[in-house]
Protein backbone atom coordinates (compact mmCIF):
# COMPACT_ATOMS: atom_id res chain seq x y z
CA UNK A 1 0.00 0.00 0.00
CA UNK A 2 1.32 3.23 -0.59
CA UNK A 3 2.51 5.88 2.22
CA UNK A 4 2.40 9.59 2.10
CA UNK A 5 3.86 12.39 4.34
CA UNK A 6 2.47 15.40 4.93
CA UNK A 7 4.74 18.28 4.90
CA UNK A 8 3.41 21.31 6.13
CA UNK A 9 5.01 24.36 5.48
CA UNK A 10 5.25 28.04 7.10
CA UNK A 11 7.45 29.53 10.01
CA UNK A 12 4.26 30.26 12.00
CA UNK A 13 3.80 26.86 12.40
CA UNK A 14 6.92 26.20 14.16
CA UNK A 15 6.01 29.65 16.04
CA UNK A 16 3.30 27.69 17.57
CA UNK A 17 1.13 30.84 15.91
CA UNK A 18 -0.95 28.48 14.16
CA UNK A 19 -1.89 24.66 14.57
CA UNK A 20 -0.76 22.28 11.38
CA UNK A 21 -5.15 21.34 11.39
CA UNK A 22 -3.81 20.76 7.53
CA UNK A 23 -2.13 17.43 8.55
CA UNK A 24 -5.26 16.27 10.45
CA UNK A 25 -7.77 17.22 7.81
CA UNK A 26 -5.93 15.14 5.20
CA UNK A 27 -4.36 12.20 7.54
CA UNK A 28 -8.21 11.64 8.30
CA UNK A 29 -9.20 11.46 4.28
CA UNK A 30 -6.22 9.36 3.24
CA UNK A 31 -6.94 6.68 6.57
CA UNK A 32 -10.65 6.57 4.40
CA UNK A 33 -8.51 5.66 1.21
CA UNK A 34 -6.81 3.54 2.75
CA UNK A 35 -3.39 5.22 2.48
CA UNK A 36 -1.27 5.20 5.06
CA UNK A 37 0.25 7.78 6.52
CA UNK A 38 3.44 7.04 8.74
CA UNK A 39 4.95 11.06 8.85
CA UNK A 40 3.84 14.49 9.27
CA UNK A 41 6.54 17.22 8.72
CA UNK A 42 6.51 21.04 9.65
CA UNK A 43 8.86 23.00 8.23
CA UNK A 44 9.65 26.80 8.30
CA UNK A 45 9.62 29.11 5.00
CA UNK A 46 13.17 28.20 4.76
CA UNK A 47 14.63 27.07 1.06
CA UNK A 48 17.73 25.27 2.38
CA UNK A 49 15.63 23.37 4.73
CA UNK A 50 12.49 22.37 2.56
CA UNK A 51 15.21 21.22 0.26
CA UNK A 52 16.57 18.47 2.81
CA UNK A 53 12.72 17.45 4.02
CA UNK A 54 11.85 16.87 0.48
CA UNK A 55 14.78 14.61 0.27
CA UNK A 56 14.40 13.01 3.65
CA UNK A 57 10.70 12.19 2.56
CA UNK A 58 11.44 10.80 -0.65
CA UNK A 59 13.51 8.27 0.71
CA UNK A 60 10.57 7.55 2.92
CA UNK A 61 7.62 8.00 1.37
CA UNK A 62 5.58 7.22 -2.00
CA UNK A 63 3.50 10.33 -1.76
CA UNK A 64 4.48 13.65 -0.67
CA UNK A 65 1.57 16.51 -0.13
CA UNK A 66 2.67 20.09 0.46
CA UNK A 67 0.60 22.49 2.53
CA UNK A 68 1.52 26.38 2.09
CA UNK A 69 4.15 28.17 0.78
CA UNK A 70 2.03 29.22 -2.83
CA UNK A 71 1.13 32.48 -2.05
CA UNK A 72 3.01 35.57 -3.61
CA UNK A 73 4.93 36.68 -1.42
CA UNK A 74 8.93 36.35 -0.51
CA UNK A 75 8.26 33.80 1.61
CA UNK A 76 6.53 31.63 -0.69
CA UNK A 77 8.59 29.19 -1.37
CA UNK A 78 7.37 25.72 -1.85
CA UNK A 79 6.86 25.48 -5.96
CA UNK A 80 10.32 26.86 -6.49
CA UNK A 81 12.37 24.94 -4.45
CA UNK A 82 10.15 21.68 -5.42
CA UNK A 83 10.67 22.44 -9.03
CA UNK A 84 14.81 23.22 -8.74
CA UNK A 85 15.10 20.08 -7.09
CA UNK A 86 13.30 18.08 -9.79
CA UNK A 87 15.16 20.32 -12.41
CA UNK A 88 11.85 21.24 -13.60
CA UNK A 89 10.56 24.82 -15.01
CA UNK A 90 8.07 26.91 -13.71
CA UNK A 91 5.72 27.85 -16.29
CA UNK A 92 2.30 29.84 -16.50
CA UNK A 93 -1.26 28.09 -16.17
CA UNK A 94 -3.31 29.96 -18.56
CA UNK A 95 -6.61 29.17 -16.45
CA UNK A 96 -5.45 30.71 -13.15
CA UNK A 97 -3.40 33.69 -14.77
CA UNK A 98 -6.75 34.76 -16.51
CA UNK A 99 -8.73 34.44 -12.84
CA UNK A 100 -6.35 36.87 -11.13
CA UNK A 101 -5.76 39.17 -14.24
CA UNK A 102 -10.07 39.25 -14.22
CA UNK A 103 -9.84 39.65 -10.78
CA UNK A 104 -7.98 42.97 -11.02
CA UNK A 105 -9.51 44.14 -14.31
CA UNK A 106 -12.68 44.21 -12.38
CA UNK A 107 -12.14 46.41 -9.61
CA UNK A 108 -9.54 48.45 -11.19
CA UNK A 109 -6.79 47.71 -9.12
CA UNK A 110 -3.40 47.59 -10.76
CA UNK A 111 -2.01 43.83 -10.40
CA UNK A 112 1.39 43.69 -9.24
CA UNK A 113 3.85 41.50 -10.57
CA UNK A 114 3.86 39.09 -7.78
CA UNK A 115 0.33 38.09 -7.71
CA UNK A 116 1.30 36.14 -11.22
CA UNK A 117 3.69 34.06 -9.34
CA UNK A 118 -0.02 32.06 -7.61
CA UNK A 119 -0.86 31.14 -11.51
CA UNK A 120 3.00 29.75 -12.23
CA UNK A 121 3.06 25.88 -11.84
CA UNK A 122 5.51 23.29 -11.93
CA UNK A 123 5.88 21.85 -15.96
CA UNK A 124 4.27 18.76 -16.16
CA UNK A 125 1.94 18.99 -13.37
CA UNK A 126 -1.52 18.60 -13.30
CA UNK A 127 -3.07 21.60 -12.49
CA UNK A 128 -5.42 21.40 -9.32
CA UNK A 129 -8.16 24.43 -9.35
CA UNK A 130 -8.65 26.82 -6.65
CA UNK A 131 -12.30 27.29 -6.28
CA UNK A 132 -11.78 29.71 -3.18
CA UNK A 133 -8.73 31.90 -3.84
CA UNK A 134 -5.71 32.19 -6.66
CA UNK A 135 -2.69 30.33 -6.10
CA UNK A 136 -3.10 27.00 -8.28
CA UNK A 137 -2.23 23.21 -6.99
CA UNK A 138 -0.22 20.47 -8.55
CA UNK A 139 0.04 17.00 -8.68
CA UNK A 140 3.06 15.92 -10.71
CA UNK A 141 4.26 12.19 -10.71
CA UNK A 142 7.63 11.18 -11.67
CA UNK A 143 8.28 7.31 -11.59
CA UNK A 144 8.99 7.17 -7.98
CA UNK A 145 6.88 9.39 -5.80
CA UNK A 146 3.67 11.25 -6.31
CA UNK A 147 3.86 15.37 -5.12
CA UNK A 148 0.67 17.02 -4.28
CA UNK A 149 1.07 20.94 -4.03
CA UNK A 150 -1.72 22.57 -1.97
CA UNK A 151 -2.61 25.96 -0.56
CA UNK A 152 -1.85 26.80 2.89
CA UNK A 153 -5.60 28.69 3.83
CA UNK A 154 -7.80 25.73 4.88
CA UNK A 155 -10.68 27.16 3.08
CA UNK A 156 -8.55 27.16 -0.03
CA UNK A 157 -7.05 23.55 0.57
CA UNK A 158 -9.79 21.23 1.72
CA UNK A 159 -11.99 21.91 -1.05
CA UNK A 160 -8.92 21.61 -3.80
CA UNK A 161 -7.55 18.06 -1.96
CA UNK A 162 -11.73 16.77 -1.82
CA UNK A 163 -12.32 18.32 -5.67
CA UNK A 164 -9.48 17.73 -7.12
CA UNK A 165 -6.61 15.90 -5.50
CA UNK A 166 -8.04 13.07 -4.00
CA UNK A 167 -9.79 11.47 -6.89
CA UNK A 168 -6.15 11.74 -8.67
CA UNK A 169 -4.85 10.15 -5.82
CA UNK A 170 -7.60 7.40 -5.28
CA UNK A 171 -7.47 6.75 -8.69
CA UNK A 172 -3.73 5.66 -9.12
CA UNK A 173 -4.02 3.57 -5.62
CA UNK A 174 -3.66 0.45 -6.80
CA UNK A 175 -4.37 -1.27 -3.45
CA UNK A 176 -7.76 -0.18 -2.58
CA UNK A 177 -7.71 -1.38 0.80
CA UNK A 178 -10.61 0.26 3.27
CA UNK A 179 -9.10 1.42 6.69
CA UNK A 180 -11.51 1.52 9.64
CA UNK A 181 -11.61 3.17 12.90
CA UNK A 182 -13.51 2.50 16.02
CA UNK A 183 -12.62 5.04 19.22
CA UNK A 184 -14.14 3.31 22.68
CA UNK A 185 -14.50 5.95 25.59
CA UNK A 186 -13.66 4.88 29.33
CA UNK A 187 -14.41 6.43 32.94
CA UNK A 188 -13.07 5.11 36.00
CA UNK A 189 -10.41 2.83 35.05
CA UNK A 190 -6.47 4.37 34.34
CA UNK A 191 -5.05 3.86 31.23
CA UNK A 192 -1.99 1.60 32.94
CA UNK A 193 -5.11 -0.83 34.22
CA UNK A 194 -6.51 -0.87 30.88
CA UNK A 195 -3.55 -1.52 29.00
CA UNK A 196 -3.09 -4.28 31.45
CA UNK A 197 -6.39 -5.75 30.77
CA UNK A 198 -5.24 -5.86 27.15
CA UNK A 199 -1.72 -6.35 26.87
CA UNK A 200 -2.14 -9.79 25.41
CA UNK A 201 -4.35 -8.34 22.66
CA UNK A 202 -2.38 -5.39 22.19
CA UNK A 203 1.34 -7.32 21.92
CA UNK A 204 -0.09 -9.75 19.40
CA UNK A 205 -2.29 -7.02 17.57
CA UNK A 206 -1.26 -6.70 13.43
CA UNK A 207 -4.88 -6.33 12.17
CA UNK A 208 -6.42 -4.41 14.07
CA UNK A 209 -4.28 -2.57 15.59
CA UNK A 210 -5.18 -1.02 19.24
CA UNK A 211 -4.02 1.91 20.81
CA UNK A 212 -5.07 3.45 24.25
CA UNK A 213 -4.78 7.06 24.90
CA UNK A 214 -4.98 8.78 28.33
CA UNK A 215 -7.10 11.95 28.09
CA UNK A 216 -8.23 14.26 30.93
CA UNK A 217 -9.97 11.81 33.08
CA UNK A 218 -10.58 8.98 30.74
CA UNK A 219 -9.26 6.73 28.42
CA UNK A 220 -9.40 6.36 24.97
CA UNK A 221 -9.24 3.12 22.90
CA UNK A 222 -8.59 3.10 18.74
CA UNK A 223 -8.80 0.13 17.48
CA UNK A 224 -8.15 0.77 13.61
CA UNK A 225 -8.25 -2.46 10.71
CA UNK A 226 -7.27 -3.18 7.00
CA UNK A 227 -9.43 -5.00 4.49
CA UNK A 228 -10.56 -4.84 0.59
CA UNK A 229 -14.15 -4.68 1.22
CA UNK A 230 -15.70 -2.12 4.38
CA UNK A 231 -17.58 -5.25 5.45
CA UNK A 232 -14.39 -7.24 6.20
CA UNK A 233 -13.12 -4.07 8.03
CA UNK A 234 -16.06 -3.51 9.72
CA UNK A 235 -15.98 -7.68 11.02
CA UNK A 236 -12.20 -7.16 12.08
CA UNK A 237 -12.83 -4.05 14.40
CA UNK A 238 -16.70 -5.76 15.68
CA UNK A 239 -14.09 -9.06 16.85
CA UNK A 240 -11.62 -6.70 18.13
CA UNK A 241 -14.18 -4.46 20.47
CA UNK A 242 -15.86 -7.38 21.67
CA UNK A 243 -13.12 -8.95 22.93
CA UNK A 244 -12.04 -5.51 24.85
CA UNK A 245 -15.84 -5.39 26.01
CA UNK A 246 -15.89 -8.62 27.19
CA UNK A 247 -12.92 -7.36 29.61
CA UNK A 248 -13.92 -4.19 30.47
CA UNK A 249 -16.89 -2.97 29.17
CA UNK A 250 -18.08 -2.31 32.49
CA UNK A 251 -15.80 1.14 32.10
CA UNK A 252 -17.22 1.81 28.59
CA UNK A 253 -19.08 5.15 28.70
CA UNK A 254 -19.49 6.02 24.65
CA UNK A 255 -18.10 5.95 21.38
CA UNK A 256 -16.44 8.93 18.91
CA UNK A 257 -16.18 12.11 19.93
CA UNK A 258 -18.33 12.37 22.62
CA UNK A 259 -17.36 13.33 25.77
CA UNK A 260 -19.51 12.03 29.27
CA UNK A 261 -21.51 15.54 30.33
CA UNK A 262 -22.68 15.64 26.40
CA UNK A 263 -23.96 12.28 26.45
CA UNK A 264 -25.25 12.45 29.87
CA UNK A 265 -26.71 15.59 29.16
CA UNK A 266 -28.47 14.67 25.94
CA UNK A 267 -30.08 11.12 27.88
CA UNK A 268 -31.36 13.75 30.27
CA UNK A 269 -32.87 15.64 27.23
CA UNK A 270 -34.49 13.18 26.38
CA UNK A 271 -35.90 11.42 29.19
CA UNK A 272 -37.03 14.94 29.72
CA UNK A 273 -35.35 14.64 33.39
CA UNK A 274 -34.73 17.74 35.10
CA UNK A 275 -31.34 18.38 37.47
CA UNK A 276 -30.11 20.43 39.92
CA UNK A 277 -26.78 20.65 41.44
CA UNK A 278 -25.48 21.52 45.06
CA UNK A 279 -21.82 21.87 44.97
CA UNK A 280 -19.10 22.34 47.89
CA UNK A 281 -15.67 21.47 46.75
CA UNK A 282 -16.54 21.59 42.74
CA UNK A 283 -17.76 25.01 43.81
CA UNK A 284 -19.87 25.37 40.75
CA UNK A 285 -17.76 22.78 38.24
CA UNK A 286 -20.59 20.55 37.45
CA UNK A 287 -23.26 23.09 36.87
CA UNK A 288 -20.57 25.08 34.49
CA UNK A 289 -20.41 21.91 32.48
CA UNK A 290 -23.58 21.14 32.28
CA UNK A 291 -24.48 24.86 30.86
CA UNK A 292 -21.75 24.14 27.76
CA UNK A 293 -24.74 22.33 26.32
CA UNK A 294 -27.39 24.27 24.09
CA UNK A 295 -30.79 23.42 24.80
CA UNK A 296 -30.07 22.89 28.53
CA UNK A 297 -32.77 24.87 30.61
CA UNK A 298 -35.58 22.91 29.34
CA UNK A 299 -33.65 20.46 32.45
CA UNK A 300 -31.42 22.41 34.08
CA UNK A 301 -32.88 24.14 37.18
CA UNK A 302 -30.00 25.95 38.80
CA UNK A 303 -28.07 24.93 42.23
CA UNK A 304 -25.78 26.26 44.85
CA UNK A 305 -22.25 26.84 45.58
CA UNK A 306 -22.16 26.09 49.21
CA UNK A 307 -18.74 25.82 50.27
CA UNK A 308 -18.70 26.64 54.14
CA UNK A 309 -20.52 25.05 57.20
CA UNK A 310 -22.52 28.14 57.16
CA UNK A 311 -24.13 28.43 53.80
CA UNK A 312 -24.84 24.72 53.65
CA UNK A 313 -26.90 25.32 56.65
CA UNK A 314 -28.36 29.00 55.71
CA UNK A 315 -28.84 28.45 52.41
CA UNK A 316 -29.26 24.66 51.42
CA UNK A 317 -30.73 23.86 55.20
CA UNK A 318 -28.44 21.12 55.92
CA UNK A 319 -28.94 20.06 59.33
CA UNK A 320 -26.96 21.36 62.00
CA UNK A 321 -26.81 17.91 63.49
CA UNK A 322 -25.79 16.14 60.52
CA UNK A 323 -23.21 18.94 59.95
CA UNK A 324 -21.82 18.52 63.75
CA UNK A 325 -21.59 15.02 64.48
CA UNK A 326 -21.14 13.29 61.36
CA UNK A 327 -18.86 16.65 59.51
CA UNK A 328 -19.41 17.90 55.79
CA UNK A 329 -17.60 15.36 54.28
CA UNK A 330 -19.80 12.55 55.21
CA UNK A 331 -22.58 10.54 53.54
CA UNK A 332 -24.99 12.02 55.78
CA UNK A 333 -24.22 15.50 54.47
CA UNK A 334 -24.29 14.54 50.95
CA UNK A 335 -27.73 13.04 50.99
CA UNK A 336 -29.11 16.00 52.62
CA UNK A 337 -27.76 18.27 50.32
CA UNK A 338 -28.65 16.36 47.16
CA UNK A 339 -31.67 15.87 48.58
CA UNK A 340 -32.49 19.27 49.60
CA UNK A 341 -31.10 21.11 46.27
CA UNK A 342 -33.93 18.84 44.32
CA UNK A 343 -36.70 20.15 47.07
CA UNK A 344 -35.73 23.61 46.73
CA UNK A 345 -35.28 23.71 42.95
CA UNK A 346 -37.72 21.14 42.14
CA UNK A 347 -36.08 18.95 39.74
CA UNK A 348 -36.55 14.79 39.35
CA UNK A 349 -32.60 15.19 40.35
CA UNK A 350 -30.51 16.37 42.61
CA UNK A 351 -26.70 16.08 42.24
CA UNK A 352 -24.01 16.73 45.56
CA UNK A 353 -20.40 16.95 45.58
CA UNK A 354 -18.81 17.31 49.27
CA UNK A 355 -15.48 16.29 49.91
CA UNK A 356 -12.06 17.47 50.56
CA UNK A 357 -10.27 18.92 47.25
CA UNK A 358 -6.61 18.82 49.09
CA UNK A 359 -3.77 19.15 49.10
CA UNK A 360 -4.58 19.90 52.59
CA UNK A 361 -6.96 17.10 55.32
CA UNK A 362 -10.19 17.95 56.20
CA UNK A 363 -12.15 16.72 59.51
CA UNK A 364 -9.36 13.82 59.66
CA UNK A 365 -10.65 12.68 56.16
CA UNK A 366 -7.16 12.34 53.94
CA UNK A 367 -7.23 15.05 50.43
CA UNK A 368 -9.25 13.55 47.84
CA UNK A 369 -11.54 11.78 49.95
CA UNK A 370 -15.07 13.13 48.30
CA UNK A 371 -18.57 12.11 48.74
CA UNK A 372 -21.42 12.38 45.72
CA UNK A 373 -24.69 12.53 47.18
CA UNK A 374 -27.57 11.44 44.10
CA UNK A 375 -31.80 12.39 45.28
CA UNK A 376 -33.96 10.83 42.53
CA UNK A 377 -37.33 11.47 42.90
CA UNK A 378 -39.28 8.08 44.20
CA UNK A 379 -36.28 6.25 45.00
CA UNK A 380 -33.97 5.70 48.07
CA UNK A 381 -31.21 8.72 48.01
CA UNK A 382 -27.86 7.59 47.79
CA UNK A 383 -24.35 8.39 48.55
CA UNK A 384 -21.07 7.13 46.99
CA UNK A 385 -17.57 7.77 48.57
CA UNK A 386 -14.39 7.90 46.47
CA UNK A 387 -11.18 8.72 47.51
CA UNK A 388 -8.66 10.30 45.01
CA UNK A 389 -4.72 11.73 44.94
CA UNK A 390 -3.74 15.16 46.52
CA UNK A 391 -4.01 17.00 43.59
CA UNK A 392 -6.85 19.48 44.25
CA UNK A 393 -7.98 20.78 40.44
CA UNK A 394 -7.83 17.27 39.15
CA UNK A 395 -10.10 15.68 42.03
CA UNK A 396 -12.49 18.69 41.57
CA UNK A 397 -12.77 17.71 38.06
CA UNK A 398 -12.62 14.34 38.15
CA UNK A 399 -15.44 14.39 40.96
CA UNK A 400 -17.94 16.25 38.17
CA UNK A 401 -17.27 13.41 35.90
CA UNK A 402 -17.91 11.26 38.45
CA UNK A 403 -21.41 12.19 39.23
CA UNK A 404 -22.31 12.64 35.68
CA UNK A 405 -21.35 8.81 35.53
CA UNK A 406 -23.30 7.67 38.54
CA UNK A 407 -26.13 9.60 36.71
CA UNK A 408 -25.25 7.71 33.91
CA UNK A 409 -25.58 4.45 35.58
CA UNK A 410 -29.22 5.22 36.91
CA UNK A 411 -30.09 6.36 33.77
CA UNK A 412 -29.09 2.84 32.12
CA UNK A 413 -30.27 0.99 34.58
CA UNK A 414 -33.57 2.63 34.11
CA UNK A 415 -34.04 1.96 30.49
P1 LIG B 1 -1.38 32.62 0.83
O1 LIG B 1 -1.72 32.81 -0.58
O2 LIG B 1 -2.54 32.97 1.75
O3 LIG B 1 -0.07 33.20 1.25
P2 LIG B 1 -0.05 30.06 0.98
O4 LIG B 1 -0.39 28.86 0.18
O5 LIG B 1 1.19 30.78 0.63
O6 LIG B 1 -1.30 31.00 1.00
P3 LIG B 1 0.89 30.16 3.63
O7 LIG B 1 1.37 31.55 3.33
O8 LIG B 1 1.89 29.15 3.99
O9 LIG B 1 0.03 29.60 2.45
O10 LIG B 1 -0.22 30.20 4.76
C1 LIG B 1 -1.30 31.10 4.68
C2 LIG B 1 -2.21 30.91 5.85
O11 LIG B 1 -2.83 29.62 5.76
C3 LIG B 1 -1.54 30.87 7.20
O12 LIG B 1 -1.36 32.15 7.72
C4 LIG B 1 -2.50 30.07 8.02
O13 LIG B 1 -3.57 30.86 8.44
C5 LIG B 1 -3.01 29.04 7.02
N1 LIG B 1 -2.21 27.80 7.09
C6 LIG B 1 -1.04 27.57 6.47
N2 LIG B 1 -0.58 26.34 6.74
C7 LIG B 1 -1.48 25.76 7.57
C8 LIG B 1 -1.58 24.48 8.18
N3 LIG B 1 -0.65 23.55 8.02
N4 LIG B 1 -2.67 24.24 8.96
C9 LIG B 1 -3.61 25.19 9.14
N5 LIG B 1 -3.57 26.41 8.57
C10 LIG B 1 -2.52 26.71 7.78
MG1 LIG C 1 1.79 32.69 1.79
Amino acid sequence: MASAEIIAVGTELLLGQIVNSNAAFISQELAADGIYVYHHTVVGDNPARLKEVIEIAEKRSDILIFTGGLGPTEDDITKQILAAHLQKQLVEDEYHMQKITEYFASRNKPMTENNKLQAVIIEDSIVLNNDYGFAAGMYLKDNKHTYVLLPGPPSEMKPMFTSYANPLLLSESGDQNILESKILRFFGIGESQLAADLNDLIITQVNPTIATYAGDNEVVVRITATAKTQEEASALVRDTEQEILRRDGTFLYGYGEVSLSELVTAMLLEKELTISAAESFTAGLFQAEIARFPGISKIFKGGMVTYSEEAKQSILEVSHQVIKEKGVVSEECAKEMAENVSRLCNTDIGVSFTGVAGPDSLEGHPAGTIWIGLSVKGRETEAYQFVYGRDRNHNRRRAVMQGFQLIKQFLDAKK
